[in-house]
């Protein structure tokens, strides 16, 4: 994809997928704002650097609007406009409804949707004078599905859904993308802490018969921010291997 001359803005950016993602928009010829939270992202810099494209770090914990503010402020403040927004920042805290805290409940909406608010409203007003802009919100097969024990996880990533369709609909009009993609089991630390027995087992509901790679969901990122999908808005694509269809 050609994203020669394109600011994206990618939360989350220390690891996992967030790193593929912003990796990947470098190689398609984008320049970065990454956000770090308690991991440190200057490796990811590092990577975007020697590819060839700038990269500037931001520390900042999505949850907090003043945070989100800052991110895009800084954005604005070296690059003069922002262009693509990847609302990737995520938790879990998992276990079964009758033994979930509220604090556990609260942290993971807070960050999950909340923070894909927080960003989005503060990247909207540059993305509506702009009258153009792009907005990727990661989502997950259990926001569609639903999962025992991860209730608060299922509600956050439902909610970016109708948040994700909702957006797209105020900013059509000025030319402002807004999608969500919904990956499957991806190989990262999320997915890490799973016991092995519960990856086989998920293995084997994958009718491709494997975890996806961060690179899967960049891969889609990479092709939704680009001119090729300009038609594309208010949608969820899975990237699931056929998990759920
Ligand atoms: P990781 O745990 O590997 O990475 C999550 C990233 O989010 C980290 O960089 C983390 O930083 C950052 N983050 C966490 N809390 C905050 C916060 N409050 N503010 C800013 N950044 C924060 O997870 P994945 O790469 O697997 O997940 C990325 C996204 O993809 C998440 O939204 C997740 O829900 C979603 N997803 C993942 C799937 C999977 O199978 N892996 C499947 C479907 C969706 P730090 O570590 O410093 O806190």
């Amino acid at each position: 994809m050609n994203l020669n001359g394109k600011i994206a803005v990618v939360t989350g950016a220390a690891k996992g997928i967030g790193r593929s993602i912003a990796i990947a928009l470098a190689e398609d010829g984008a320049d970065l704002v990454i956000t770090e939270n308690v991991t440190s992202a200057s490796d990811t810099a590092k990577t975007i650097e020697a590819i060839g494209r700038s990269a500037l770090v931001v520390k900042a914990d999505v949850s907090n609007p003043e945070d989100a503010n800052r991110v895009v402020e800084s954005c604005i403040e070296k690059f003069g406009k922002i262009d693509i927004l990847v609302n990737n920042a995520g938790i879990n805290k998992d276990s079964l409804i009758l033994r979930m805290k509220k604090e556990d409940w609260d942290s993971v909406i807070g960050i999950n949707l909340t923070g894909t608010f927080n960003c989005t409203k503060a990247a909207s007003r540059y993305m509506i004078k702009q009258k153009g802009g792009n907005i990727i919100n990661i989502t997950s097969i259990v926001g569609a599905m639903g999962n025992p024990g991860q209730s608060n996880y299922a509600a956050s990533k439902a909610g970016i859904i109708g948040f994700t369709k909702s957006i797209a609909r105020e900013l059509a009009s000025r030319n402002v993308n807004v999608n969500a993609i919904a990956p499957g089991y991806i190989i990262t630390d999320m997915t890490e802490a799973l016991p092995e027995n519960a990856r086989n087992e998920l293995t084997k509901l994958i009718p491709m018969e494997r975890f996806g790679t961060p690179e899967d969901v960049a891969n889609c990122v990479c092709f939704l921010v680009s001119e090729k999908a300009s038609y594309i808005t208010g949608q969820v694509i899975h990237v699931n291997g056929g998990m759920y269809m």
